[in-house]
């Protein structure tokens, strides 16, 4: 259900952010969705094909999910560590680190539209 409400909610940034005119031209939806998001790919893709069932207005449109790993960076040296199987340290000074700056956003990336 979680899913179901982040798709309408793109589908209403993107009701915003362009003419309707123009979102009749959209291709693909390109999403971010970090690692530490509590949002599931599979489930986003099925949430959506849900929302654009056949013959809705953007059943055409393909939905593209790329995710992002987790980043911090460490409060000491300021260093920026890409973590991997959860190990929240510094690789720099070896600190451990919860200054996550990359991980647990959803963000639309790109929007592509017919010429
Ligand atoms: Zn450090």
């Amino acid at each position: 259900m979680h899913e179901t409400s982040i798709v309408n909610s793109i589908m209403r940034t993107l009701e915003m952010e362009f003419e309707a005119e123009k979102l009749q031209k959209m291709k693909a939806i390109y999403l971010k969705v970090g690692v530490l998001s509590n949002i599931e790919p599979r489930l986003l893709h099925n949430a959506y094909g849900a929302y654009n069932y056949c013959g809705s207005k953007y059943h055409n449109v393909d939905l593209h999910i790329e995710s992002t790993a987790i980043k911090i960076q460490c409060e000491v040296c300021n260093h920026i560590t890409l973590v991997e199987q959860y190990k929240f340290l510094c690789e720099n000074c070896g600190r451990p680190s919860k200054n996550i700056i990359q991980g647990e956003e959803m963000l639309i990336h790109k929007i592509e539209f017919e010429d």
